[in-house]
């Protein structure tokens, strides 16, 4: 049952507004600020330090001084792995207020800020903390008179650019290998929310990272990251985001030559059969779509569906929209809040008339909810064709599309035909097809009879135009570290 919350969970206290550089809290030193919005009721929270080159060039060389010549780099390694234990217990302590202030923010639903968002923040700091102590080189038996050894070092500063649509648990994934493997690090975290980044980065320090370790510039992405991922000084940039920004990057990052990943746009595949179970496949569908308002990079948005059983399909989802409660984020109840903001919305609904122009069906939704904030009703189209705009781009909002498919040849290569590869996922009770599919299957990700699934141990990326390099699990260690080798003659 659903309790009314506190007030003052429900007006979480915004403490830091500015940049965290080299240890010290400071205004932008333009003087400029910019608003963020809570999007459930349109209205400033709060003006926040808005960062550019200026900024940017003074975090990458606090940063840079705290790698080089700072308590950090000849710290044990454990310690840096205490350090990381001590920052997840103390997000763990201000869980309800960190929760509201991401609810505050972004307008997801506080029970997904609560149960979803911050567990898996915490968890994936508390993973790499394991880590911090067990990078291990090896030695190698080579040709001669050599003993030769292989080090793994940190690569240095950094910059690491995020989205908005889980702002802490991008902070988690971005910060925990980083730190685990000793970097330093300058972010960027989107104009949207900022909000519990700079938080975190205030338990950070509360934790007892070293000054300049963890250095925040929130700001604009062509002014602020831009600077970033010029930065002569910068080793590397690690992104998430959309297609197109991550092209930016990988141009801007080529004339320095800095290492890059990126972690990009999706339009991924969820295949029904008619052998699945049904309920539990719709139930998987809907949650793997609608989730966080549809803003997920590896949200089933292409979802086929057999057509022995696709009717019913549709009026199980059917069913499932038309009982979804929309509302104000706060309310424990509420399953779906509105859109980041306002571009976001614009975006969506853009993509809802083109899917009726096209002559997708609507099945449920296809309006704007309510008159303030930016929500959208859960949006249903069927007969969804492969060449529809619909179906190719990325739309990142509660929009699903359902397309028909009739045998396992057909839908491997039409699943496979897009430019993402980001997810994936099959439902069915044939362990042989399962397994045949996945193998298939163009992405980084495939789920079986199940759809979200993620855990901090578990690598996470993507195929073709969907990324570079891998998040989480030890993969997600290699963007953060050098391969040194070094031969002794023992002659
Ligand atoms: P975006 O522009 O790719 O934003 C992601 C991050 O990159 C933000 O911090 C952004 O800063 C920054 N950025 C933007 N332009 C940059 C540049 N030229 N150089 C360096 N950094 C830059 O995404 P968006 O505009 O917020 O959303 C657009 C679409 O991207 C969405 O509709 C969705 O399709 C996709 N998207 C994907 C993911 C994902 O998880 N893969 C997440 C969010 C959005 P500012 O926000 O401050 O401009
Ligand atoms: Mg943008």
């Amino acid at each position: 049952m659903a309790t009314a919350l506190e007030p003052k969970t429900r007006k979480p206290q915004v403490r830091e507004t500015q940049c965290l550089i080299g240890g010290k809290w400071q205004a932008a030193k333009s003087g400029k600020t910019f608003e963020t919005i809570n999007p459930a009721t349109e209205e400033v929270i709060a003006n926040v330090a808005e960062g550019d080159a200026a900024d940017i060039d003074m975090a990458v060389k606090a940063a840079r001084n705290a790698f080089e010549n700072g308590p950090w780099g000849k710290m044990d390694a454990r310690d840096r792995g205490k350090l990381m234990n001590r920052l997840a217990d103390l997000i763990e302590e201000e869980l309800d207020e960190l929760a509201a202030l991401e609810t505050l923010d972004n307008g997801k639903p506080i029970r997904d800020s609560r149960a979803a968002d911050l567990p898996m923040t915490i968890d994936c700091l508390r993973y790499y903390a394991g880590w911090a102590d067990k990078l291990h080189g090896q030695t190698i038996p080579v040709r001669g008179n050599y003993f030769t050894y292989t080090r793994r070092e940190p690569v240095g500063v950094v910059g690491q650019i995020i989205p908005w649509n889980f702002p802490m648990l991008m902070v988690s994934w971005k910060w925990g290998p980083a730190l685990a493997a000793g970097n330093t690090i300058v972010m960027k975290p989107a104009e949207q929310t900022p909000l519990t980044c700079l938080r975190m980065a205030k338990l950070a320090q509360e934790a007892g990272f070293p000054d300049g370790v963890i250095n925040v510039v929130p700001g604009y992405g062509p002014t602020a990251g831009g600077a970033l991922v010029k930065h002569p000084d910068v080793d590397k940039i690690a992104f998430t985001g959309s297609t197109e920004v991550g092209q930016i990057i990988m141009q801007g990052a080529a004339s320095t030559i800095k290492r890059v990943s990126l972690e990009l746009g999706g339009k991924s595949p969820n295949i029904v059969f008619a052998d699945s179970d049904l309920d539990a496949a719709a139930a998987g569908a809907h949650f793997g779509l609608y989730f966080n308002q549809g803003q997920c990079c590896c949200a089933g948005s292409r979802l086929f569906v057999e057509d022995k059983v696709h009717d019913k399909f549709v009026d199980k989802i059917a069913s499932m929209n038309g009982k979804r409660k929309l509302g104000d984020p706060f309310d424990p109840a509420t399953e779906q809040g509105p859109q980041v903001n306002k571009e976001q919305f614009d975006k969506v609904m853009g993509y809802i008339e083109i899917g009726k122009k096209e002559g997708a069906k609507c099945v449920t939704g296809g309006d704007r909810w309510g008159d303030k904030g930016y929500f959208i009703e859960p949006t249903l189209f069927t007969n969804v064709t492969d060449k529809m705009k619909i179906a190719e781009e990325e739309i990142f909002g509660p929009v699903m599309s359902i397309l028909r498919f009739k045998d396992i040849d057909e839908i491997v290569q039409r699943a496979n035909k897009t430019n993402y590869g980001l997810a994936a996922a099959v439902w069915t009770r044939d362990v042989a097809k399962a397994h045949l599919i996945a193998k298939k299957l163009k992405a980084g990700t495939v789920w079986v009879n199940c759809y979200d699934a993620f855990d901090a141990a578990a690598p996470f990326g993507g195929f073709k135009m969907s990324g570079i390099g891998r998040e989480l699990g030890e993969r997600g260690l290699d963007a953060y570290t050098e391969w040194k080798t070094v031969t002794v003659s023992l002659d």
